[in-house]
């Protein structure tokens, strides 16, 4: 079948068709969908019959036409203005993007289900992901959606519920006394060795794309305008690379104008690459020692995204700061108490982070905020 899409090589530019599992370039980098054409103008006045999941996008994503994706439901989140925790810091105009309220219980759930879907139409039926927590427990929902086999490496420190979800998947979990780092290699060796496709961030293309559906979402649910600021707590960097795509897209097909938002990433203290990277000016991450956060999603001490992230926030005047996970929790827990959204610990790392970057006069009060709450609470206790 011919696709509407080829891949782009994020480095070194080689293009190549879409057929078949693409894994990485040659170079070693990742791949980027590249459609043929921008969604027709038409693709406008279809959305308001269309359900709120991220596949009333679907003229923007890998899909063909007539075709049904693996889907439970995924997008469609909530946008909540925080105006009681906003007139507590100083904010005209705050909002939260509730992404807990995704299957799964995470953001996570976009990605997997585009994956899962390209990947099973090409063939697939065995899967294997390394995570800290959440993608785990999307690819082990949307592979059972999809009647394929998955296997799960997470650190063993990952927080129990999140385990036990993964498990009530069926799917097949391996603990590893160590980062995902290590659990990437692990995933890596498996796959040779079996066949399964490895669905790790960035080493295929569609994770991304499914990402993307956070920028469209946000500019439909803001009238097709874009906020100021956004602030992401940033592990792997798919929400980041993916959602800067659907802004940059988004303009080039005319359905947004003006600046695109400023893009603030947020890193736990005892895990932070991408914010030492950063502020030495380098165009890559070096492995952080020893990652240790309870925002298990942002233990990702070298990742794989690590140019594509760098070159976003500079591109669009934004910048990486850390918190501790003191900060990030006692943030986390406003948004639970004040505002009754069910924050996940790197959800509390947002806010934490725009007070840090009010207070330097960054983000200035009047400003058009929007926070990411990635997951939900709930999966970080019991
Ligand atoms: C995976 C994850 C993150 C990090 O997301 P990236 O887009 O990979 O940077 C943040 N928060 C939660 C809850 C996660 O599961």
């Amino acid at each position: 079948m011919t696709l509407s899409w080829s891949l782009e090589c994020s480095s070194c530019g080689t293009t190549r068709s879409a057929d078949g599992l693409p894994g990485v370039c040659d170079c070693g980098q990742p791949y980027l969908v590249r459609y043929a054409c921008a969604p027709p103008p038409a693709a406008k006045s279809l959305l308001p019959e269309r359900p709120w999941t991220m596949w009333r996008y679907r003229e923007w994503l890998p899909l063909h036409d007539g075709e049904a994706p693996v889907t439970l439901g995924e997008g469609g989140t909530p946008l909540l203005a925080v105006v009681r925790v906003g007139e507590r810091h100083g904010f005209a105009d705050l909002w939260v993007k509730e992404e807990g309220a995704n299957p799964t219980g995470s953001f996570k759930a976009r990605g997997l289900a585009a994956a899962v879907t390209r990947a099973t139409r090409a063939g697939a039926r065995r899967f294997v992901v390394p995570t800290a927590g959440n993608a785990g427990v999307a690819l082990a929902a949307y592979a059972a959606r999809a009647g394929v086999a998955a296997r799960v490496y997470a650190p063993a420190s990952t927080p129990p519920t999140i385990l036990r979800q993964i498990r009530s998947f069926d799917a097949e979990l391996v603990l590893l006394d160590g980062h995902i780092g290590d659990c990437g290699k692990a995933a890596r060796a498996y796959a040779l060795e079996s066949g399964a496709l490895d669905v790790s961030t960035l080493r295929e293309p569609y994770r991304i794309e499914g990402k993307k559906s956070l920028a469209l979402e946000l500019a439909e649910q803001l009238g097709w305008t874009l906020p100021h600021a956004i602030v992401y707590p940033t592990g792997g960097g798919t929400g980041l690379i993916g959602m800067w795509k659907g802004f940059d897209e988004l303009v080039q097909a005319g359905w947004v104008r003006g600046s695109l938002p400023r893009m603030y990433s947020v890193q736990a203290a005892g895990c932070a690459p991408v914010v030492q990277a950063f502020r030495a000016g380098a165009p890559g991450c070096t492995p952080w020692p020893d990652p240790q956060t309870i925002a298990s999603g942002l233990r990702v001490p070298s990742p794989l995204g690590d140019r594509l992230m760098l070159s976003v926030l500079r591109k669009s005047g934004g910048e990486a700061l850390t918190v501790t996970d003191a900060q990030l929790a006692a943030a986390a827990t406003e948004l639970q108490t004040l505002e009754g959204i069910d924050a996940s610990p790197e959800g509390g790392a947002t806010l934490a982070g725009v007070l840090e970057l009010k207070a330097r006069g960054a983000v200035k009060p009047e400003e058009r905020v929007v926070l990411f709450n990635t997951g939900a609470g709930w999966l970080y206790r019991g």
